[in-house]
């Protein structure tokens, strides 16, 4: 089982931003800039050759809806979507990161520190 099937089962916890039936958003543990996530679809699919167009909608979506979270709560000043493949993706599991870039040179957080900023009481309603 990947790592990612491990935090979606709850073996592995992960500091979540969204979840539904279909994808979950977390930060990233290694983060390249503060407020990097990872949204990820609950059923595992490889790569984006492997996975089905409607979960990728949901994966957009949820993209748009962590843009916007990250957007209003950390003082970011633009954001990038990666997404990797073949010997470039590390965790064998469909994964879209979204990174927050900073102008200004930001010393990295704790990610429990970004995880307070990011909390929302209405996480659950996109
Ligand atoms: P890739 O190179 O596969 O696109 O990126 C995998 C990402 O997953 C990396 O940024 C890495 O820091 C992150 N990652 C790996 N293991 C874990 C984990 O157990 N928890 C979390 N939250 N992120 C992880």
């Amino acid at each position: 089982m990947d790592i990612f099937c491990k935090i979606i089962s709850g073996e592995i916890p992960a500091y979540k931003l969204y979840e539904d039936d279909i994808v979950l958003a977390f930060l990233d543990i290694n983060p390249q800039t503060n407020g990097h996530t990872l949204i990820i679809p609950k059923k595992h699919f490889l790569d984006i050759d492997d996975i089905d167009n409607e979960t990728l909608k949901k994966i957009t979506e949820t993209a748009r809806y962590i843009k916007k979270l990250i957007s209003s709560k950390l003082d970011c000043d633009g954001i990038t979507f990666v997404q990797n493949n073949g010997e470039c993706e590390e965790v064998k599991h469909y994964h879209l990161h979204v990174i927050p870039h900073y102008k200004e040179k930001q010393e990295l957080l704790d990610v429990i520190d970004v995880y307070n900023k990011l909390k929302d009481e209405n996480l659950k309603e996109k």
